[in-house]
């Protein structure tokens, strides 16, 4: 199997810090911040309403304070973290990709997706990514860095602000869900993540506000992070991506899996359902001829069997085609479809996830292969 090749990398290369921005300080310390500067405290609070709730961070909307004051703030506590380079749109326009370019120069991607009953925004976490996986265009380029927990935050405020004025297809609404499943492996930028995951569920003003219900956090596989996010007192979601059923496959697919096998990383998984009392979705991208088999079915239903059926989700992904690499193709659909009838006569609860975003690359690590093309 090609791709094989890449080292795993866990550390991100050490580049310039982006600049501290409002999302990255606790309450506590926006307020000692604030008054760093010269200013009463409660100017901390003020900034806050406009950030979180308010999502407004052009200074000239802060009437509420003196505007002698506001673009000291502004400059100060809220440089500008993300540069939309360009924006893809599709599904009528329910479906908007932004590109964006950081202060030195990397570039990531978040999605927003619009749908009847909600509104789900897919941030990147890392510029690029270390694990790897073969079939996944950013796992090929390689991790340039880490993002801050700022800059994974603000992908959810731009998204907030636009679907609040009424900028995205179907008229004024709010975020209801956030997929760590851009770029990048989550639990390998954990502190950054979980401080972002904090902004996102800390009630307004202080933070956004969010259920920690809609939340998704996707992993490869880092067991011992998997063990610290169930002590986090987040009940998020937790989304494997397990890809593959047996160690054999599941080595080159997703190649962490030489440091975790499949076992732990679903023993890891059952212990995080049952603390969290969270259901727990397994992601399986659907590889024509590689991972599509009955037989990788049947086996994916015994290796995920822990006591009854509730603990766990399956989500089948029809593998998104990238450019160049004939090798990796989406299965044909009777084989999808058997894949399906397996799990279900086992009694696995399983859906086909849809294809949402799909013209514009929107899955986990093929949001930036349209810009490498
Ligand atoms: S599939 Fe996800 S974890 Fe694997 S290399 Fe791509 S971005 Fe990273």
């Amino acid at each position: 199997m090609s791709g094989g090749t890449l080292p795993l990398v866990f550390s991100a290369p050490r580049r310039g810090k982006p600049p501290r921005h409002w999302a990255d300080l606790t309450a506590a310390e926006r307020r000692e911040a604030v008054e760093a500067l010269g200013h009463r405290a409660f100017r901390a609070r003020q900034l806050s309403a406009h950030y979180f709730a308010g999502l407004r961070t052009d200074p000239a909307e802060w009437t509420d304070l003196p505007a002698e004051v506001r673009d000291e703030l502004a400059t100060t506590f809220m440089p500008p973290l993300l540069n939309r380079v360009h924006e893809l749109t599709c599904d009528d326009g329910a479906t908007v990709k932004s590109l964006w370019r950081l202060h030195d120069g990397a570039t990531v991607e978040s999605v927003l997706m619009r749908y009847p009953d909600r509104a789900t925004m897919c941030v990147s976490s890392q510029a690029g990514c270390g694990m790897a996986c073969p079939f996944c265009a950013t796992g090929q380029g390689g991790l340039q860095r880490n993002m801050s927990t700022a800059e994974i935050v603000e992908q959810v405020v731009d998204g907030a602000r636009r679907l609040g004025r009424g900028e995205i297809a179907g008229g004024p609404g709010r975020i209801s869900n956030v997929v760590f499943m851009g770029m990048g492996e989550p639990m390998a930028n954990y502190k950054a993540v979980i401080g972002a995951v904090r902004q996102l569920v800390t009630p307004a003003p202080d933070g956004l506000g969010m259920s920690a219900r809609g939340i998704t956090v996707s992993t490869v596989g880092l067991v011992p992070r998997i063990q610290q996010l169930a002590t986090e007192g987040l009940p998020v979601t937790l989304a494997i991506s397990l890809h593959a059923p047996d160690d054999e496959l599941r080595d080159e697919l997703v190649p962490v899996n030489t440091r975790w096998n499949v076992d732990e990383v679903v023993d890891a998984a059952w212990e995080y359902a049952k603390i969290t009392k969270r259901r727990v979705s397994i992601e399986y991208i659907l590889i024509k001829d590689i991972n599509d088999q009955a037989h990788r079915a049947d086996l994916l239903a015994k290796v995920l069997r822990r006591g009854n059926w509730g603990w766990v989700h399956v989500n089948l992904i029809p593998l998104n085609p990238t450019k160049g690499a004939t090798k990796w193709q989406p299965s044909d659909l009777a084989d999808q479809e058997e894949f399906v009838r397996r799990l279900e006569h086992r009694g696995v609860p399983v859906t086909v996830r849809d294809t949402r975003g799909r013209e514009i690359d929107a899955a986990c690590g093929q949001l930036a292969a349209s810009e490498r093309a």
